[in-house]
């Protein structure tokens, strides 16, 4: 099976991104012939073209949004123009909520021409098709905008992506009913400091022993969870839960056949 994510960033938070001490491009999934892009956030465009071997926009079959914030969107634009060839060429998807659109949406509206389809995600629908991907949205998150997961089903395996929000009774079981063999999960906060609508990393361990996916990974870091170092915590976890932990870092590719077999293995 040919599945793979490549994290051409792995921080989050106002405060990582705009020093970039962790990147922010989001994460480039393949399955089979089929390419995405999830949350394109700054830096997407040139981490992607940079990467050794680089990743092709030309080949993008559709770019997917969890939100609208910057972090998650920053690059959309450009890359609907690098997906489209500068706009020449009319293909590919955008799969976003609809506040992306609408109201201060971060999808030009003379961007979303250069597409081919565009889709407006609602929470717990699909599938929506993109190639050989069927994509299904999670319940809407508690976040500042229109936010939801995303389940993605390809031959025999299912990856959902928990993207950002508050942690609330009810999510976890939402996540797990689709039973993923992999979880990504974005953890900005390590602890509660503040009250935001965040996961801190005890919500994501409450969650991941929920769930209960194969392999786990964590990323979208804010500071201090940079400082408690998520390889250490993604190791304990791996050691209290039986399952697969993993901590992403920029330039993380990961072929998810192979880890979702070492994780049974295991
Ligand atoms: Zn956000
Ligand atoms: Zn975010």
């Amino acid at each position: 099976m040919n599945a793979s994510i490549l994290f051409l960033g792995s921080g989050g938070a106002r405060f990582v991104v705009a020093r970039q001490l962790r990147a922010s491009g989001g994460m480039w999934m393949r399955f089979g012939a089929t390419q995405i892009h999830v949350d394109p956030g700054p830096g997407a465009l040139l981490r992607a073209l940079s990467h050794v071997p680089p990743c092709n926009p030309r080949e993008l079959d559709a770019i997917v949004l969890s939100h609208k914030h910057l972090d998650h969107s920053g690059d959309v634009n450009v890359l609907i123009e690098a997906m489209t060839s500068g706009g020449f060429r009319r293909r590919g998807a955008v799969l976003a909520p609809l506040d992306a659109f609408e109201d201060g949406a971060v999808v030009l509206p003379y961007a979303r021409r250069f597409v081919e389809r565009v889709e407006m995600l609602e929470p717990e629908s699909g599938p929506y098709r993109i190639g050989e991907i069927e994509l299904f949205t999670s319940m809407r998150h508690v976040h500042a905008v229109q936010t939801h997961g995303l389940h993605l089903r390809y031959e025999g395996i299912r990856v959902a992506y928990l993207p950002c929000g508050r942690y609330f009774e009810g999510l976890a079981a939402d996540y797990a009913q689709h039973h993923p063999d992999v979880l990504v999960i974005n953890v900005l906060r390590y602890g509660d400091s503040m009250n935001v609508d965040h996961f801190t990393w005890p919500d994501a361990r409450r969650v991941v022993a929920e769930v209960r996916p194969k392999v786990a990974i964590f990323q979208h870091f804010g500071t201090k969870m940079l400082e408690a170092d998520p390889p250490r915590l993604a190791a304990e976890l791996e050691d209290e839960l039986g399952l697969r932990a993993i901590a992403a870092y920029d330039g993380l590719a990961l072929d998810l056949g192979t880890e979702v077999t070492a994780a049974a293995a295991g």
